[in-house]
């Protein structure tokens, strides 16, 4: 996004520089440093122990699993992994947090120097990934919602110590759209490992972005905000659409940006400011004597790597080699592993890729976002599809026909084949039926007989059209088209 504004005729144009944080949830049986279950939605505070309450005299032990995960994230994204690290104390208050500080990692991350691709402009462009570290969650406050309970706070532990990864970008992304591609596609890969959910709304994949304005062409960054609360990826695009038009509004005014942190109200659709921005010295971060440092063996590494599925970026290259659909197609068939999937079972029930490509792109994705559904909940399974295009190829239905049998497919879960027999919508090849049809229609319209005989050609298409209502758009196009040009010449 740029904005630009005349001032003394001169032209000023900024560009934002945008970098962003993910919190993502590993999705491991049991939390980062105890045994205590991390399932959602249990009563509060029934799994917690000493070690994830902060009891003193309690020690935390670091979950295999949480690490193989975060490796594996590393591994998908390009990075070195560290073959030490470390976890420190990044000591702060809050009630949600019982020990008085979170353990995270500090000078010693897990993974380095990564990067994410994104499309800009059908070109290629590469996000740095500077760091990713593990830590764990902090508890939950529940501030009282009913009358009786409204003066009271309550906090439950349940999530204390579920581990997370951090994700730092660098500061390479250019506008909130490519924020949202970004944002996609890490999410997109978590999802192909199978560690995260990515579920914004629940809370397991959360962002923070650091937003800065500059005059184009200047190297120096401008000051920054941390922006935060943002549940969806709507609202990260959003907020960040409306922080640069402050800050853009507030340099050229004369004034200048503040270094804080900035919540987005979702209702007022404006970002507000809720504190000056803390710098890391401020959290006194120092390793957990607890914790002993983390050393990756390099074989485990290597049979990580080798575990490691399919990633959406290959997926995408081998789809465009395989299948020989465009690069834009294959980029929205492989943002999700249940749309590969879909698609991949369609074609083997249908070997016709782009046909398929098409009618998923198309009327699949419009059913699914007006109802708010994921491919894996669609009620047409691959088969079904399948079984619907080959009705079109073999002349049993139309391709416009097509259309509404779909509909009703996605409507009420049934076949095609039944669904054109309760309904009708059999194609007419039927020469005769066609014929009538015609006959009907030039009967009707003698005058336009006349102008077509006379030379007049152009309305041939009005006496398709009228063909197609008297035989409800069933009769098969191509016939439609053969006959009528030889009735409409024939009988001089
Ligand atoms: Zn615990």
């Amino acid at each position: 996004m740029q904005s630009s504004q005349l001032r003394e005729g001169n032209f000023v144009e900024y560009e934002p520089v945008i970098g962003l944080e993910v919190h993502a949830q590993l999705e491991t049986q049991s939390k980062i440093f105890c045994g205590c279950s991390t399932a959602f939605g249990e009563e509060p505070n029934t799994q917690t122990c000493p070690v994830c309450t902060g009891q003193p005299g309690s020690l935390p032990v670091v979950n295999r699993k949480a690490v193989e995960f975060a490796i594996k994230l590393g591994l998908a994204t390009s990075c070195r992994i560290a073959p030490y690290s470390l976890f420190a104390r990044k000591n702060y208050f809050y009630p949600d947090l019982p020990k008085g500080y979170q353990i995270s990692m500090y000078e010693y991350p897990m993974a380095v120097d990564g990067f994410i691709e994104i499309m800009v402009e059908g070109k290629k462009k590469r996000i740095q990934l500077i760091r990713i570290h593990m830590e764990e969650d902090a508890g939950k406050l529940k501030h009282g919602e009913t009358p009786e309970t409204e003066s009271f706070s309550y906090v439950d532990f349940n999530r204390t110590g579920v581990p997370l990864v951090e994700i730092v970008s660098g500061p390479d992304i250019r506008s909130p759209e490519e924020a949202g591609d970004y944002l996609r596609k890490l999410r997109s890969i978590l999802q192909y490992l199978e560690i995260c959910t990515g579920d914004m709304e629940k809370g397991t994949f959360r962002c923070d972005a650091n937003v800065s304005v500059r005059p184009k062409g200047q190297s120096v960054f401008g000051t920054r905000t941390e922006l935060k609360n943002m549940n969806s990826f709507r609202h990260v695009e959003r907020a960040l659409e409306y922080e640069i038009r402050r800050q853009i509004a507030l340099l050229e005014d004369g004034g200048e940006v503040v270094q804080e942190t900035r919540l987005w109200d979702v209702n007022q659709g404006i970002t507000i400011s809720m504190r000056g921005k803390e710098e890391a010295h401020d959290y006194r971060y120092f390793p957990d004597p607890d914790l002993v440092p983390l050393r990756i063996d390099g074989k485990w590494i290597e049979e990580i790597r080798k575990s490691l599925p399919e990633l959406p970026e290959e997926k995408k290259e081998r789809f465009i080699r395989q299948y020989k659909i465009p690069e834009y197609d294959a980029e929205i068939l492989t943002s999700t592993k249940a749309m590969a999937n879909y698609f991949e079972e369609s074609v083997n029930f249908f070997p016709e890729p782009k046909t398929i490509s098409n009618w998923i792109m198309g009327e699949l994705l419009r059913e699914l976002k007006r109802d708010e559904r994921e491919i894996d909940q669609c009620p047409v399974t691959p088969k079904h599809l399948a079984e619907m295009l080959s009705m079109i190829k073999e002349g049993t239905i139309s391709g416009k026909i097509a259309k509404d049998v779909f509909e009703e497919m996605y409507r009420s879960g049934g076949y095609a084949k039944d669904i054109v027999k309760e309904k009708g919508w059999v194609q007419i090849l039927d020469e005769g039926e066609i014929k009538k049809a015609i006959e009907k229609a030039m009967e009707a319209n003698p005058k336009q007989v006349e102008d077509y005989r006379k030379g007049k050609e152009k309305i041939f298409g009005f006496f398709v059209g009228e063909v197609m209502k008297q035989t409800k758009g069933k009769a098969n196009p191509k016939l439609v088209n053969e006959l009528l040009k030889k009735k409409l010449k024939e009988e001089k």
